[in-house]
Order: structure tokens, then C-alpha cells, then sequence
């Protein structure tokens, strides 16, 4: 089992169909033990209920990634629970519907600060507090370290139409998943982006002509077809796990091989 004795942070479940879920479920199969954060009460019995079919036990925090207090209150619980933490998994993103509908030319100041905040910044504000957990050498022979994941898409990189404010958040996204790989490279801490194609979930259903999307990627990928949450979770717990001992600062593309088309 890849992920066996190792304890991880999901961030971003609110429904079985979200990429998180699909993560937690596949780095459970492989031996992790797993804490979840869900954003508000509105969440959490849908949280608490997935949760519980993986393990009854898991330790779960309410926590909007833009409340430095709640954020503080995660860690600390992890840290009487747990004392020390090996993974965290980042699939967090939001902007204003508005956003997403028009040209990004007409982005908002507040519509930009919040999709930055939420979707870039989060990845930072959780890292941040995660690194005290993850220098705690554990195990036998004791080691530190630990592996953090964070979902981004295409759209950070070209055009994608409608995308808007959300590509330029991802793209700050995959700056700091390499500037926090530099910095806690030392500490033996991997961070790398995870590029999913499109997946029907629900922060996916708030970006127009979504399903044109898919339509699009199936019939021009090389691989003629959409990923799967379980083409996206592999590849996850694949990044988690020692498999990728050697690699940190990369985005990796899970898309059916969408991004190496030029025309
Ligand atoms: P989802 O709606 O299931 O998950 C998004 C999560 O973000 C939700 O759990 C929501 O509660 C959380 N969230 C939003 N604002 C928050 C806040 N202020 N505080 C705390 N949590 C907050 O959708 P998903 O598609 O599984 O999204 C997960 C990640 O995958 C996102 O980063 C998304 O951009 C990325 N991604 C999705 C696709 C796709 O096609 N679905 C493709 C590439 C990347």
C-alpha cells in the first residue's frame, strides 16, 4: 500500500462527486489515515456522512480557507490529535458566478481579490501551517517531511474561454505550489500541482458552457475521452506517495493528453 501509516489533510470535499472525495477515497485505499476541513455548517453533514464510510473516527474541522482563525483552529486539532502530519490535499476554488460568465475584462476588484484569496492564496495559508507538522521526524527510522498536492487547471496556462478571473488564480496557483517547493524543499516537503481535465462536480457546474467543454476534450484529446475521478486520484495519491519521492515544483497534466494539442 502506498500511502500505509501515513495521515493526511483533505481540504475541499462537499459532495461525492467533488475531486477531494475521489482523492480521499483513493489514498484510503492505499493505508492513509485521513482528517477532512469542510467549508461552513452547510457542508458538514454531507462531509461528516462520506467521511464516516472510510472511517468513523476522522477528525473533521469547519473551516473556510479565507479565516485565518479557523485555519489555526485546524492545525491545532491536527496537532493534539495527531502530533504530526504527512500529506495535505488542496482542491479549493471559488469566484463570484458573475465572474465566470462575461470577459474577463470586466473583472471586479473584489471578484478578482476573492478568487485569488480563495483559490491561490488558500494554498499558502494552509501550507504555512502544515510545515510545523510535517518537520516532526516520525516513524521507523524516524523521518520528516511530507507531500502536499494542490488541484489546478489549464485554463491557468491559455484562454479558455469564460474561465476567466479563475484562470489567473490558478495560474498564482502553480507560481506558489513552485515557490513553496523551493522553499520547503530543505525541510523534505514536495508541493506539486495536479492539472485536471474537466470533471462534472459541482464548483464545475458554476463555469458556463461547461458541458461544451467536455464535448470539446472528448473528441480532440489524444486519449478521445474525459479523466475520471479515478484517473485524477491515482495520479494524486501517486504525488503523495513515495513514488514520487523525486519529483516537487511540477505540475503534472491529467487530461487524456488535451494540453499537447496546438491546433
Ligand atoms: P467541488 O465543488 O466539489 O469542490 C470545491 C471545494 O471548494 C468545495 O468543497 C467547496 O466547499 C470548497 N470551497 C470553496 N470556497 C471555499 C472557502 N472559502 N473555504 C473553504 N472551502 C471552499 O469541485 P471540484 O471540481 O472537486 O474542485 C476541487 C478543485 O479541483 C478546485 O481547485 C478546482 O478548481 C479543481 N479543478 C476542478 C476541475 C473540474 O473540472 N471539476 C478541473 C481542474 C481543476
Amino acid at each position: 500500500m502506498l500511502l500505509a501509516g501515513k495521515k493526511g489533510l483533505i481540504v475541499g470535499v462537499a459532495n461525492k462527486r467533488s475531486i477531494a472525495w475521489g482523492i480521499a477515497q483513493a489514498a484510503a485505499r492505499e493505508g492513509a489515515t485521513l482528517a477532512y476541513t469542510y467549508q461552513g455548517e452547510r457542508l458538514k453533514a454531507n462531509v461528516e456522512e462520506l467521511a464516516k464510510t472510510l472511517d468513523p473516527t476522522a477528525p473533521l474541522y469547519d473551516c473556510d480557507v479565507t479565516n485565518d482563525a479557523q485555519l489555526d483552529a485546524v492545525f491545532q486539532g491536527i496537532q493534539s490529535s495527531w502530533g504530526a502530519l504527512d500529506f495535505l490535499v488542496h482542491a479549493v476554488a471559488f469566484a463570484k458566478r458573475e465572474e465566470l460568465e462575461g470577459e474577463f475584462v470586466g473583472t471586479s476588484r473584489d471578484g478578482y481579490a476573492l478568487a485569488l484569496d480563495v483559490s491561490s492564496y488558500s494554498l499558502t495559508a494552509l501550507a504555512r501551517r502544515a510545515v510545523p507538522l510535517m518537520t516532526i521526524p516520525r516513524g521507523l527510522p524516524p523521518v520528516a517531511g511530507g507531500s502536499v498536492v494542490a488541484l489546478t487547471y489549464y485554463g491557468a496556462e491559455k484562454v479558455i474561454p469564460r474561465y476567466n478571473v479563475m484562470g489567473v488564480a490558478k495560474a498564482a496557483l502553480e507560481a506558489s505550489v513552485r515557490y513553496l517547493a523551493y522553499d520547503l524543499g530543505p525541510k523534505h516537503i514536495r508541493v506539486n500541482a495536479l492539472s485536471s481535465g474537466p470533471v462534472q462536480t459541482l464548483a464545475a457546474r458554476g463555469i458556463s458552457g461547461f458541458s461544451d467543454m467536455m464535448k470539446h476534450v472528448e473528441s480532440r484529446a489524444p486519449l478521445r475521452r474525459n479523466v475520471t475521478l479515478e484517473d485524477v486520484a491515482h495520479a494524486a495519491v501517486f504525488l503523495l506517495s513515495p513514488l514520487a519521492a523525486g519529483i516537487t515544483g511540477e505540475t503534472l497534466h491529467v487530461d487524456c493528453g488535451y494540453h499537447i494539442i496546438g491546433m
